[in-house]
């Protein structure tokens, strides 16, 4: 008996579809070759092509199989969850965002312009649907999100056929205008592609008119605030190395790390040296600040100085030099807050010093 075709309405084709294109992220996020999860889900490499598009005939246990070789099997209770998850992530946000601005007035539009900062990303813009973050609706493109780093929004390598161009334009068509410094987690190939442009008084890629990259060692004047940016970070993620794609030995040494769950990147391609600056950013940074009588009102980065690390880690984490530069400029520089991403988590380290992750909280 030929089996019964299912005929699906296009938006529910199309939520199938991205559901697929999600999958996908996450396997290239963990660096995962379509023969290893295949193999490990025990379906062909076809079928998982097929979930990977959202194709409606693969059995859902292929699917599942799919989810669980990467370690995502609880986002099938997910399915019909009636978004409790978000609704908790928008609860948990208003009511941290209620506590940092206690005597904040109602924003009204034409008050002045606000801005809102936020930490790592990697590509997911979920925390800026409007029922996450409501107050967009009282923003306009002279107001600003920025992000600690970790945006994640330039990651592909083959931009043809990535999910990017998507999610990048929709950044672009909310109504506030994004900010971003750079973290560990960035295709720099691409990044610094773009031409260098003088914006607020300081050096920017535009990726798109109100989606912003805020480049190294810049101060800059943003809703009457002077900010020093400063991205990059030493990625912890890299136990098992980073392998060269030409390398001959690559496959054999990936499935080496892959069978013991080492964690390793692959240059140019989920890994590039210009996480960590150059001496010529580092310099330019100590310059411009000099410039501004080593006073600003805030630091947006990505990591942070030693002596900050050394309070959430609990000497987790090794010093680099980074750290030792951010450190130099803690101690020799004027700020009211600093912010940074990098370390997942949402903390006051201490009055001053900020670690934000999914948290989305308004400084001016
Ligand atoms: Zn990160």
């Amino acid at each position: 008996m030929a089996r019964k075709t299912v005929i699906l309405f296009p938006d529910t084709e199309r939520a199938l579809q991205n559901a697929g294109a999600n999958i996908k992220r996450a396997r290239l996020r963990r660096n995962l070759c379509a023969e290893l999860v295949a193999e490990r889900a025990g379906i062909s490499v076809d079928t998982l092509s097929s979930i990977e598009k959202g194709v409606s005939t693969v059995s859902i246990g292929a699917y599942a199989a799919v989810l669980h070789s990467l370690g995502m099997e609880k986002d099938l209770e997910l399915l019909g969850a009636d978004e409790e998850q978000k609704r908790r992530y928008r609860e948990f946000n208003l009511k941290i965002r209620k506590r940092a601005t206690p005597r904040e007035k109602k924003h009204k539009k034409g008050d002045g312009p606000m801005i809102y900062i936020t930490g790592d990303c990697h590509g997911d813009f979920e925390k800026f649907d409007i029922d996450i973050f409501p107050e967009q609706k009282e923003m306009t493109k002279e107001d600003f999100v920025i992000i600690c780093g970790d945006f994640g929004g330039i990651w592909e390598k083959d931009v043809s056929r990535c999910w990017e161009t998507k999610l990048l334009d929709e950044l672009d068509s909310k109504p506030f205008t994004t900010l971003f410094v750079d973290g560990n987690h960035e295709n720099f190939d691409r990044l610094y592609s773009h031409p260098v442009e003088e914006w607020n008084g300081g050096k920017v890629h535009k990726i798109r008119p109100s989606v912003i990259h805020l480049m190294r060692g810049q101060v800059f004047m943003i809703a009457g605030k002077k900010i020093f940016t400063f991205g990059g970070a030493k990625s912890h993620d890299i136990s098992g190395g980073i392998l060269e794609y030409d390398d001959p030995d690559f496959f054999n040494k990936r499935m080496a790390l892959e069978e013991n769950f080492k964690s390793y990147r692959v240059n140019h391609y989920s890994w590039w040296e210009q996480e960590l600056p150059s001496e010529e950013e580092m310099l330019e940074g100590i310059t411009n600040l000099e410039a501004h009588g080593n006073e600003v009102d805030f630091i947006v980065s990505h990591c942070c100085a030693t002596s900050t690390q050394a309070l959430i880690g609990g000497g987790r984490y090794k010093r680099d030099y980074l750290n030792e530069y951010l450190e130099k400029i803690r101690q020799s520089v004027q700020f009211k807050k600093w912010f940074f991403g990098h370390y997942h988590n949402n903390k006051n380290v201490n009055a001053q010093e900020i670690l934000l992750y999914e948290q989305i909280i308004r400084i001016v």
